[in-house]
């Protein structure tokens, strides 16, 4: 019980010393959905707010099964390893019922876990994407204050997941596999364009000579998208996170990234970009949630979409009636 009336002031200087029960503590005030949870959430934020920015955060994504929880295990370890301070997030829309379906599971990154540089946090829960992604923004502030440098944010391929954890990271990574054939075929319109690089895992065994000729095909894929605002002409990697070879190249490509990103200035003109998109972001989602959830208008909006069916009405007409109705409660 008394953990709960630690002040928000003892709760930021403790994670400002790194100290990662306290960070979990804020973390979970962000989750919450009391107000006064939300109003301290809020407070903490605000303090932790001049000490965040200060990390390099890469979004890491691939279907089911392509090892991220393998790769983020030997990767976040051999940065943590060499004394990167790692924070490794997720975002996953599909983890409302289950809580955090994915890095949930503690048998994953068991080694990572325990790693003292480390900290590992499941996705939040939410009702919408938006909700999701508004968390594990607050998040990275909280990390980052805590003196993590290296934010590793993994997200699953499910609706707009991908676009979104996109929208705040530095750097995009796309796991993939080689050999089920059509690999080019299988890929979501546009997240090839978001990705910096494309690793292909499990360049082990049988599958290393299958692995280097989707290693070609993928280069030459590449060099049919227009160049990046960023100037980085994205590349594409092999690696075994079972058996941590390529992990220290992944590392180094990243590294060259950063390098072009920051002394070209899109690393800071990305950041300010992301950071008004996700301002006009918040404002868009709270301007819906109050219009869909005014009972007046849950009421009159079936009624509308009746009309419309019966070719009694146009959308335009129909949206233009219901936005004045809103505009006059
Ligand atoms: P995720 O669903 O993308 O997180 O994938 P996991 O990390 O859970 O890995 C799925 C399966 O692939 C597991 O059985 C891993 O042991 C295996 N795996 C992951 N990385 C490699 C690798 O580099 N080589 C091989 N041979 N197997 C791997």
């Amino acid at each position: 019980r008394r953990k709960q009336e630690i002040s928000t002031e003892t709760l930021f200087q403790k994670i400002k010393a790194g100290d990662k029960t306290a960070l979990s503590q804020g973390i979970t005030l962000i989750e919450s959905h009391t107000a006064q949870a939300q109003q301290k959430a809020a407070e903490l934020i605000e303090k932790c707010l001049p000490f965040a920015n200060r990390s390099f955060r890469i979004g890491i994504t691939g279907v089911p099964g392509v090892g991220k929880s393998t790769f983020i295990e030997a990767f976040g370890g051999h940065l943590a390893d060499a004394g990167k301070k790692v924070a490794v997030l997720a975002v996953d829309p599909t983890s409302t019922v289950s809580r955090g379906s994915i890095l949930g599971d503690k048998t994953r990154m068991e080694t990572l876990v325990n790693h003292e540089n480390a900290f590992i946090r499941p996705s939040p829960s939410g009702d919408s994407l938006g909700g999701v992604a508004k968390k594990t923004r607050e998040t990275i502030i909280l990390c980052e204050a805590a003196g993590f440098d290296t934010l590793l944010i993994e997200t699953v391929g499910v609706g707009q997941s991908e676009t979104t954890v996109h929208s705040m990271t530095d750097f995009f990574l796309l796991l993939k596999l080689a050999g089920a054939g059509d690999e080019l075929q299988g890929i979501k319109r546009g997240i090839m364009e978001m990705a910096d690089a494309i690793v292909i895992n499990k360049a082990d065994g049988e599958n290393l000579k299958p692995a280097r000729q989707a290693r070609s095909e993928f280069r030459r894929a590449l060099h049919l998208y227009p160049a990046k605002d960023s100037q980085w002409q994205p590349k594409v990697l092999l690696c075994s996170a079972l058996k941590k070879t390529g992990i220290e190249e992944v590392w180094d490509l990243m590294k060259e990234f950063e390098e072009l990103v920051k002394e070209n200035g899109y690393f800071n003109s990305n950041r300010q970009a992301q950071n008004k998109f996700w301002m006009l972001q918040t404002i868009d989602e709270h301007l819906r949630n109050r219009f869909y959830r005014h009972p007046e208008i849950k009421k009159l909006l079936p009624e509308q979409l009746k009309a419309l069916e019966k070719n009694e009405t146009t959308p335009f007409e129909a949206a233009a009636h219901l936005l004045e109705k809103y505009r006059s409660l």
